[in-house]
């Protein structure tokens, strides 16, 4: 677009997101680029998002989820989310879905509404017609309720990788993932394990984790693939510019 057709677009009027990341800083970026390449496509000229983000330390976050120490994560967590409120976020979307197991804590602990990444993703599972998915994540999100509860509320079938396969997709986030390295053989893994997935009657695949979408790519596989961090980020996009109104659907605190 050249300069003179960019500055016949007005400045959009939008919420203000907050982004709670850092978990990990691979999938905060991948939040940031994705939201603010979102709003301009729509938006055109120089819009861009306006957006707080409140970016943790992701070795406590890693020490709470593998020493099972969910109160001190919720604790941290929603001392985060208080300041992105303060600083005038308009609603939070949390970077991960792991945390999500905090998150009626979160929610309980600010007036301004948490984008649940779950809701988000069932809805989109639902206008595929679809009821039976598979996860892959971190292990609390493939072996905890929590995740795959609030799947069920929503008449999704969760159904997970065996626990020797579990084991493996986990290591992968946590030992290459968050750190940005991709390798073709992690990506020959997880293919492998959606493929079983499949045959065990799952008719798609949530990416449960917001770095696998910088490994596994629609293109690396035949199979209707729901990316929790375009999904979230999307939604995120459409609150923000009021293409879509916040309802108890996606968060509790309604602004
Ligand atoms: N980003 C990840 C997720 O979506 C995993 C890292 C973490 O927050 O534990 O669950």
């Amino acid at each position: 677009m050249n300069t003179e057709s960019k500055s016949q677009h007005q400045i959009a009027s939008m919420k203000t997101i907050g982004i709670l990341g850092g978990m990990s800083s691979q999938a905060t970026a991948e939040y940031y680029h994705l939201i603010n390449t979102g709003i301009n496509q729509i938006c055109g000229g120089w819009n861009a998002a306006e957006l707080l983000i409140c970016s943790v330390n992701f070795a406590n976050i890693e020490s709470f989820v593998r020493g099972d120490r969910w109160e001190d994560a919720a604790k941290y967590l929603v001392s985060k989310a208080i300041q992105l409120e303060v600083g005038g976020a308009d609603f939070i979307v949390m970077a991960t879905n792991t945390m999500h197991r905090v998150a009626p804590q979160i929610e309980a602990s600010i007036q301004i509404p948490l984008i649940h990444i779950v809701d988000v993703t069932a809805e989109e599972i639902e206008k595929h017609g679809m009821n039976k998915v598979g996860v892959l994540g971190t292990k609390p999100v493939m072996e905890a309720e929590f995740y795959r509860d609030r799947f069920y509320q929503h008449g999704i079938d969760a159904i997970a990788p065996n626990s020797q396969q579990s084991e493996i997709i986990d290591t992968i986030i946590f030992d290459e993932l968050v750190f940005g390295t991709i390798k073709d053989e992690s990506r020959a893994i997880y293919v492998d394990i959606m493929k079983d997935l499949i045959e065990r009657g799952a008719q798609g695949i949530v990416l449960g984790c917001t770095e696998i979408e910088m490994l596994v790519k629609p293109q690396d596989i035949e199979l209707k693939l729901f990316d929790t961090t375009t999904l979230h980020c999307q939604k995120a996009i459409n609150l923000a510019l009021s293409i879509e109104a916040i309802s108890s659907k996606f968060a509790k605190n309604i602004i």
